[in-house]
């Protein structure tokens, strides 16, 4: 099985898992201790927790904290609720996480359009607003956005700026001025079932969750060392490798490009993370492509939208109609990519669409 589905998720980096191990440990180690219980075992795991707080952390602007959530589903919940803004402005191509988020607690919510390169307007200005949320990398395109402008427009308005950063962490600098980050473990190479919102110092925000107080009354529930521990060792892999991992990926896209040189590529070719790569086939049948080429798992538009029979909102938002948008295919690849396999998976998928007639 070749995998080009890096965008729905990432595999386990063998540091991350290692760092995991000792906190999976049974009755008789002291790896299962509660890292909030004040006796010996207790505060090892604290020590382990807090690690990789500075771990993660490392990857954010200075001068904010990391809240440590079950998912960036819930960082976002929490940034988006936490902050008790009514008056909200999202693009129309966020994650389902912001947008039904933001759908939920708005007042007014104005949903900010982008081009046909699937990028918004740098240039907007915010009035009326209390908080802008917009992501730095979307999964389904990859196109990067212009968070920075935007952070400094919404604070233009007086308004909070929320970054969903799932995409982007560990591969882009951070938006140095947004007002809350969220990411996920699992998208850098960390395991599955832990997320973070960064929060800037000054930033109030209300508790989504109550309960035992932890994470400074944020977020209560118990922390498992394990997943942080494993957060914490993907984020500072993903610190020493980034340009090396962003190279890799740049020589893949060369050759996957190459090979499906005619397939018309989603979203903007110049302002983009080029671990993603989003193509159309006129009349391309993709659950006949996914079929054919089943050993090579990838994703039929946005692995969101896939399997729902809806038409994904990201490239109906860059002006494709329904049909364009149903023959696109999204390739995700990665640090642990091979350069053989990927093209052989290209040159499999082009093959099996030529085989359409398409
Ligand atoms: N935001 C983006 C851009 C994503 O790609 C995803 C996951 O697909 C999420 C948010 C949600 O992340 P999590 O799986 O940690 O809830």
């Amino acid at each position: 099985m070749i995998y080009l589905d890096y965008q729905a998720t990432t595999p386990l980096a063998p540091e991350a898992r290692e760092a995991m191990l000792p906190w999976l440990g049974g009755p008789e180690t002291i790896g299962f201790a509660n890292p909030h219980s004040p006796h010996r075992p207790g505060r090892a795991a604290a020590a382990a927790v807090e690690l990789a707080r500075e771990q993660v952390a490392a990857l954010m602007p200075p001068g904010g904290r990391v809240i440590f959530t079950g998912s960036a589903t819930e960082a976002l919940n929490l940034a988006i609720l936490g902050s008790g803004a009514r008056r909200l402005a999202v693009s129309a191509i966020e994650h389902a996480a912001v947008l039904d988020t933001a759908r939920a607690a708005a007042g007014e919510l104005r949903v900010l359009p982008v081009d046909a390169d699937g990028l918004v307007n740098p240039a907007t200005r915010f009035d009326d607003v209390d908080l802008v949320s917009v992501m730095q990398v979307n999964n389904e395109i990859g196109t990067i956005q212009p968070v920075e402008q935007l952070a400094q427009a919404a604070h233009a308005a007086g308004a909070l700026f929320v970054c969903d950063a799932v995409q982007g962490a560990g591969k882009l600098a951070p938006p140095a001025n947004a007002d809350m980050i969220a990411v996920s473990a699992h998208k850098l190479y960390g395991p599955k079932g832990i997320g973070a919102l960064w929060v800037r110092d000054g930033v109030e925000l209300s508790p989504q969750m109550h309960g035992g107080g932890q994470e400074a009354a944020l977020r209560s529930g118990t922390l498992s060392p394990m997943l942080c521990a494993g957060f914490g060792a993907a984020a500072r892999l993903a610190g020493e490798r980034r340009e090396e991992d962003a190279a890799h990926v740049g020589r893949l896209w060369q050759a996957a490009r190459a090979i499906l040189s005619r397939w018309t590529l989603n979203g903007s070719p110049t302002e983009r993370w080029h671990g993603n790569i989003n193509l159309r086939l006129e009349g391309l049948d993709v659950a006949r492509l996914m079929s054919e080429v089943r050993d090579v798992a990838f994703s039929a538009g946005s692995a969101c939208a896939s399997g729902s029979g809806r038409t994904s909102h990201v490239l109906t938002a860059i002006g494709l109609d329904a049909r364009q948008a149903k023959g696109s295919i999204r390739l995700g690849f990665g640090r642990y990519t091979g350069s053989r396999e990927c093209e052989d998976a290209c040159a499999r998928l082009e093959t099996a669409a030529a085989a359409q007639g398409v």
